[in-house]
């Protein structure tokens, strides 16, 4: 015990004198290097302290490492705007749709000053958040009633504890989804209190499947757009108007969970088979749908549908949980008010103007793109490919969009690190890796990226472009 390991651990002020931490010092902030020592001080001697004799002591600059490696994956970890190269349209991890140039000036211009948030300027008194919100949305989708919260998860929470708590929901099993990960359809179920039937089977489900699981138990049916799979083959699945016929018959609510909230009809775009809201809610009692999808909006989730029903919605003690900020609010009224002429939604709303750009237009931006690229060392080979983007977020997952990519292999240096430098560099970068190459796909490009995508790559550190993987 007499020679403890610990004797010669650094103390935080001597670490501090270090002149790789006073650098970090400089570009972070003092409070966060300091705290970033002293928790990798604590982590030091708890793990001396567990493995008693055989413990390695970290020297200083071992340390100092350390907290200079922490501190470079926290950057990494902070919300930075991307060029979005991987042809995904919808890419959730990247923050689904951008917005109209129109939604994020009415951001600014409402965030900055006082708003009337909820406060009717006419008479003075106190206002719903959502009002005008939900006027647009009756306007566009023909729905008696409207509301809005913070994302479809949210809307399908709020509508199974508001109309069907403590009583049965029925669900097709080819429609029990999950998406993302963290959002599966038994749970979200079982957290709004609702017991879920199960019927029919993955790939087919009949009228009468649904009519035998009714019971004086059961709430509703809800239906499930299956955004992010494909039940293909033999399949099978009644009509929303069929469902619609029978749950008016049996006194039962129609939820309908279309997912990606077409506003348009996306067959003009190349896509097949995406319900429109408008569809919808002429059969469900309650159609639901998310705002950063193909809406092209922000993260919000909207419940569109019969008034009573929707008002038995907003009145849920949850609704007050749920609710959106003004930021969201002013975002999304900007977005709905360009579907009010869908010519302009078309040019303005970012998503459509990317589903609609000729893919000869992507082959000349990446052409000269590429021209630009081909002078830099750092790369043996770039070529203008032909590339297939996707919608992404879990929409159409089958679908794909023809697109141009520009297929880079770098002169030394493994691809992976390739890309690892370009999500780092100044806009981050992200791109896919494919074939021993990274593939920057246009379609998910804004031609103003165009040059800040060059730009980006010729300030990548030249030399340091060879990394230590061994490659054979
Ligand atoms: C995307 C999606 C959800 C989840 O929506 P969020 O807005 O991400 O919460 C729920 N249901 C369906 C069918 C979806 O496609």
């Amino acid at each position: 015990m007499s020679d403890n390991p610990l004797r010669n651990l650094p103390s935080v002020d001597q670490l501090l004198q270090n002149p790789m931490i006073q650098q970090l010092v400089q570009q972070a902030s003092r409070s966060s290097v300091v705290q970033k020592v002293r928790d990798t001080l604590d982590e030091v001697r708890q793990k001396v302290t567990e493995t008693a004799s055989e413990a390695h002591v970290p020297s200083p600059q071992e340390i100092v490492d350390r907290v200079a490696g922490w501190m470079k994956m926290e950057e990494g970890q902070e919300l930075r705007p991307v060029i979005n190269a991987t042809g995904v349209l919808l890419h959730t991890g990247l923050g689904r749709a951008p917005l109209a140039q129109i939604a994020s000036q009415e951001i600014l211009s409402l965030s900055e000053r006082y708003s009337s948030l909820e406060f009717d300027l006419k008479t003075g008194q106190r206002g719903r958040r959502t009002t005008a919100i939900s006027a647009l949305l009756r306007e566009l989708t023909g729905a008696e009633a409207a509301t809005v919260v913070n994302n479809n998860a949210a809307a399908t929470m709020l509508t199974l504890a508001a109309l069907c708590q403590g009583r049965e929901v029925i669900v097709s099993r080819g429609q029990l989804v999950e998406i993302g990960g963290s959002y599966r359809l038994p749970e979200v179920m079982e957290a709004a209190g609702c017991q879920l039937v199960e019927v029919g089977t993955t790939n087919k489900t009949r009228l009468q499947d649904y009519e035998k699981a009714i019971t004086p138990a059961t709430a509703a049916i809800l239906r499930v757009h299956p955004s992010n799979y494909v039940v293909c083959g033999f399949t099978e699945a009644p009509s929303l108007k069929e469902l619609s016929d029978l749950a008016r018959k049996k006194n039962i609510h129609l939820i309908d969970d279309i997912g990606s909230g077409a506003m348009l009809e996306f067959g003009q775009y190349g896509l097949q088979d995406e319900p429109t809201v408008a569809h919808s809610v002429q059969y469900a009692g309650v159609s639901l749908f998310s705002g950063d999808k193909l809406l092209g909006g922000p993260q919000s989730g909207m419940i569109v549908g019969n008034a009573a029903l929707v008002a038995q919605i907003t009145q849920h003690p949850m609704m007050r949980a749920l609710r959106v900020g003004k930021l969201t609010l002013s975002a999304l009224q900007a977005t709905l008010k360009l579907y009010r002429d869908p010519k302009l939604a078309a040019e303005q709303i970012p998503l459509l103007r990317m589903l609609q750009t000729p893919v000869e237009n992507l082959r000349l931006r990446a052409g000269k793109i590429a021209e630009q690229l081909r002078s830099q060392s750092a790369f043996v080979n770039v070529e203008v490919v032909d590339s297939q983007a996707t919608l992404g977020g879990g929409s159409l997952p089958t679908q794909e969009l023809p697109s141009v990519a520009i297929r880079l292999r770098p002169a030394s240096g493994s691809v992976t690190k390739l890309a690892e430098q370009l999500r780092v560099a100044n806009p981050a970068i992200v791109g896919r890796i494919r074939d021993e190459a990274l593939w920057l796909d246009l379609k998910s490009v804004a031609p103003t990226e165009d040059r800040l995508l060059v730009e980006a790559i010729a300030g990548l550190p030249q030399n340091e472009t060879t990394d230590t993987v061994q490659e054979d």
